[in-house]
């Protein structure tokens, strides 16, 4: 340790010891703000046959102890993950027979790199040599508007016909939390107009692709309007949804609990199960554990209270209350292992020996 390290370490002592008591006192870590034991037991969901995690991000080899320390501790067995092509052989080899991948682009840079879209072609093809059948599409208003592309943008028509070519399935990321749209993108001519235009954008695809199984990420990207999926759902019949995403399906299933539950029930064979967890080298156990705890207490449980969660997008003072849909066990066990194996299946991936 350097000299100056030592000052700076006396110098921090010294403020800690000036603090205030109260400020001392170490705050809850926002994945666990009302102080869960997340290592108590849980009993396994009612589900014959394993439970699938279709939406995911284990993002390096490094990660996976802890990521199915958790996952096996709240009963979660095989997951269907988005990693970068550079991490995902190390997973295939180590942890093979507990993941399939998603095809997805380079990303982490902040710049687009100029032949991004030949990269992502080749990386198509790289995911396609690994057993990925699934190719996602991330365009999200915020992706769109850095990225300068639409999704519609002839740009993206070679990946599309690519994926389609080899009988891949997409996976879209349209729309983003309305707490989004109210607060950060609320500048159309930034971000290729508002959150219509955006569903215009995503029904033209889903029309010109019609017959491709397509995977509409986060409740297609606005469970805040229940309505809007039906009418997609209704319309274009290879769609189904994903529930992944914890803050924000704590947030806006538990919003409008009632009709989240009758939206379930009606559309128990078109939704697919999936946390949208992300790894991370400072998330261990229990940071992992609380996502998988979330979304287990809000599909299964009728638990009526807070989340351990913090939610940033909402005040301090107005954290949202879950409420829990309790679905029927039937519906539970299409979420959780039917309908994700029943769309691998459609794909020629069989899951059934999973495990
Ligand atoms: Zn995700």
């Amino acid at each position: 340790m350097s000299t100056t390290d030592s000052a700076t370490n006396r110098q921090e002592n010294q403020q800690q010891t000036q603090e205030p008591q109260s400020q001392q006192k170490q705050r809850p870590p926002d994945h666990n703000r009302t102080g869960l034991n997340f290592r108590l037991p849980m009993p396994r969901p009612k589900v014959r046959g394993p439970v699938v995690d279709f939406h995911c991000h284990l993002l390096a080899n490094r990660h996976a102890h802890d990521w199915f320390d958790a996952a096996d501790h709240y009963g979660i067995h095989q997951f269907v993950t988005m990693t970068q092509l550079e991490e995902a052989v190390g997973l295939q080899r180590d942890w093979g027979h507990r993941l399939q991948f998603i095809a997805v682009a380079h990303w982490g840079n902040l710049h687009v790199p100029a032949d991004w879209f030949d990269d992502y072609r080749r990386r198509v093809e790289g995911f396609f040599n690994l057993g990925s059948r699934i190719v996602k599409f991330h365009a999200a208003p915020g992706t769109m508007a850095s990225r300068g592309k639409r999704l519609d943008d002839p740009a993206f028509r070679p990946i599309f016909q690519d994926a389609i070519g080899r009988g891949m399935a997409i996976m879209t990321h349209i729309g983003d939390p309305q707490t989004w749209y109210d607060a950060k993108y609320t500048d159309p001519a930034k971000y290729f107009g508002t959150r219509d235009d955006h569903y215009r954008m995503w029904e033209s695809l889903l029309e010109e692709y019609k017959g491709v199984p397509w995977v509409g990420a986060h409740m297609g990207g606005n469970p805040e309007d229940l309505h809007r999926l039906q009418a997609l759902l209704d319309r274009f019949p290879d769609l189904w949804l994903d529930c992944s995403a914890t803050r924000w399906m704590v947030r806006e299933i538990s919003a409008r609990r009632d009709a989240a539950r009758d939206f379930f029930i009606r559309n128990q064979d078109r939704i697919i199960f999936g946390s949208d967890q992300v790894s991370g080298d400072d998330r261990h156990f229990d940071f992992l554990a609380s996502r998988f705890w979330c979304h287990r207490k809000l599909w299964e449980t009728a638990y009526v209270g807070p989340s351990p969660i913090f939610d940033p997008d909402l005040p301090a003072d107005r954290q949202p209350e879950m409420r829990g849909l309790a679905l029927p066990d039937v519906v539970l066990q299409k979420i959780y292992h039917d309908n994700p194996v029943r769309f691998m299946k459609n794909i020629g991936v069989e899951m059934e020996g999973w495990g």
